[in-house]
């Protein structure tokens, strides 16, 4: 991760992140209809969800039980009385023209999330509580498709789809606390990791299942008042959150120094540019006129099931990550790389179970696994690779069976077809040549094949034994035992 460009000491950026998480629930938020991603258009909807006069939405209990437990990684206080509010407003994807959501009484309040900033120099680790104001339930409108153009100006005609309407979100808001955006995007890195985690979402941003604004402003340094808000929207990944507020905050100082008003409005990240540019204005804050949703009974959660979600909850990444440098004696780095995703940490720990080196396999997980997974496209549980087989390998190296180097030859093999790797190595004789009396010999026939590189050693070229370990390795593909030919070439060439 690139550092953050660097903030001229006068001015002081304040960000906060508005976040929407959608759920993995099977069903929407308030009626049956399926949540499934790729079904045509209009296909899964009913009366409920597009909110025919006389229907009646009922809470689906899954909502409530990840917002809860994700209220509860972030350290929220949970709320005994809760309910739903209409929030009104017209836009041709909401065929309610209202969205049920939560104003004044959200089910989690007063939380927060310790972000971990790793300095990409000296690996310095530095942590930071950044504070969560609220979380609360909403549903998610539908989707236009504009034809003729990507946006509705320029586009002939539009088209909505319906099915998206209703599927649960979770919008977290966070206090104005970060500073940078190397913080910001942490931090929406760090909230994907509970999420995932908690097995509650995805948290996937390029499919928009968790979707960050931002809002920034700047101020000198010392002044308590704050500068003038923008928001900054349309950012899919976590590299374009940082650049964005990066860039936004440059602006905003080189406008203050000018002398230019910053204007209040929403601003949209350009990638191909990579600059915000001004959408649209921002009028105060619009009046929605919330009033509570009459179809919805308020919500209690009783204290027995809060004790069976909490119960529920698995270990969160931030104590994984502690677990894993304290007890495994990994660094600050590999244990982020392997805590990311609860697959690869599950993974990661079955091959650990199956009495391997947690540091040799953090190695092979973090490098060569997880850079054919990304090569691929692939998730470690759709590789044959199991991780008891990954262990064995590793425990072939560390016993000298077979050298680093051929276990990474047979590992694409192992990686698609599976199977065992002692098996493998056997199959096909790469055992490695450990034997004294053997490897002697064939120094011996590499020394008498090249006479003047040996001379030249002799007078005082010593880099050549780089060269006859090469030629050692070639002529036993790669199967002499390295620490060994080193030892037996030192004592034959004398020193070196
Ligand atoms: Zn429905």
């Amino acid at each position: 991760m690139s550092t953050a460009a660097p903030v001229k000491t006068q001015y002081e950026a304040i960000i906060g992140l508005e976040t929407h998480c959608q759920l993995n629930t099977d069903s929407k938020i308030f009626c049956n209809c399926s949540t499934k991603f790729e079904s045509l258009p209009n296909t899964n909807i009913c009366p409920i969800c597009l909110g025919y006069p006389g229907v009646l939405p009922v809470l689906n209990q899954q909502v409530l039980a990840s917002a809860v437990k994700l209220g509860l990684a972030l350290d929220g206080e949970i709320a005994p009385y809760s309910k739903f509010d209409r929030k009104q407003y017209f836009y041709p994807d909401l065929p309610k023209n209202y969205q049920i959501s939560q104003y004044d009484l959200p089910i989690v309040e007063h939380g927060f999330l310790e972000i971990e900033l790793v300095d990409a120099k000296n690996g310095e680790v530095r942590r930071k509580k950044i504070g969560i104001t609220r979380l609360h339930m909403e549903e998610d409108a539908g989707k236009l498709v504009h034809g003729g153009s990507d946006r509705l100006s320029g586009s002939t005609h539009s088209l909505v789809d319906f099915n998206r309407t209703g599927i649960p979100l979770l919008e977290i808001v966070s206090e104005p606390d970060l500073r940078s955006g190397q913080e910001a995007a942490e931090y929406a890195q760090e909230l994907r990791r509970l999420v995932r985690h908690l097995g509650i979402g995805d948290g996937n941003m390029q499919e928009g299942s968790l979707r960050c604004d931002v809002n920034i402003s700047v101020r000198p340094v010392g002044q308590k008042k704050f500068g003038t808000k923008v928001e900054i929207k349309n950012m899919n990944s976590f590299s374009a959150i940082q650049k964005a507020i990066d860039y936004e905050i440059e602006r905003q100082i080189e406008a203050l120094e000018k002398g230019e008003p910053i204007l209040q409005e929403t601003r949209l990240w350009e990638e191909g540019s990579q600059r915000t540019i001004s959408m649209r204005g921002k009028e105060g804050s619009s009046d929605y006129r919330y009033f509570p949703e009459p179809d919805l009974p308020p919500i209690e959660v009783p204290p027995k099931q809060l004790e069976i979600w909490k119960a529920e909850l698995p270990e969160l990444p931030a104590q994984k990550r502690h677990r894993y440098e304290t007890e495994l004696g990994l660094s600050a780095y590999d244990a982020r790389v392997l805590s990311d995703d609860r697959t690869v940490a599950e993974y990661f720990e079955a091959a650990i179970a199956a009495n391997a080196n947690p540091k040799l396999v953090a190695n092979w997980v973090s490098q060569d696994i997880a850079a054919y997974l990304n090569n691929n496209k692939l998730r470690i549980t759709e590789i044959a690779l199991k991780p008891e087989v990954l262990a064995e390998l590793v425990n072939l190296i560390e016993k000298s069976t077979i050298s680093g180097k051929i276990a990474k030859e047979i590992l694409p093999e192992l990686l698609t077809e599976g199977g065992s790797a002692k098996e493998l190595v056997e199959r096909k004789g790469l055992i490695q040549i450990s034997d004294t009396g053997e490897l002697e010999k064939i120094i011996d026939e590499v020394l008498a094949a090249h006479p003047s590189e040996v001379e030249k050693f002799r007078n005082g070229k010593t880099k050549l034994k780089g060269f006859f370990v090469g030629q050692v390795m070639k002529k036993t593909s790669g199967r002499a035992d390295p620490k060994l030919t080193n030892q037996l070439l030192g004592k034959k060439l004398g020193k070196g």
